[in-house]
């Protein structure tokens, strides 16, 4: 009988953490990453190709040396 008691607990616990941490991550994943050139917002999967190919790059001008 305590014994069912625990293991709800237990389950009720976990969900909770599962829970928390599904929260935390979406939370991270919808605040995205802010380029460093041009200041717009991207998720955290596009940021670092989005940085490479940023207009506002200056980095990457040896791109344009045809011009
Ligand atoms: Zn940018």
């Amino acid at each position: 009988m305590s014994k069912n008691m625990k293991l709800a607990i237990n389950g009720t616990v976990a969900l909770l953490l599962l829970g928390a941490l599904i929260w935390f991550a979406w939370g991270k994943k919808t605040e995205g990453a802010v380029c460093v050139f041009c200041g717009k917002t991207f998720s955290h999967e596009n940021i670092s190709f989005h940085q490479l190919s940023c207009e506002d790059n200056n980095v990457n001008m040896q791109f344009d040396r045809s011009r």
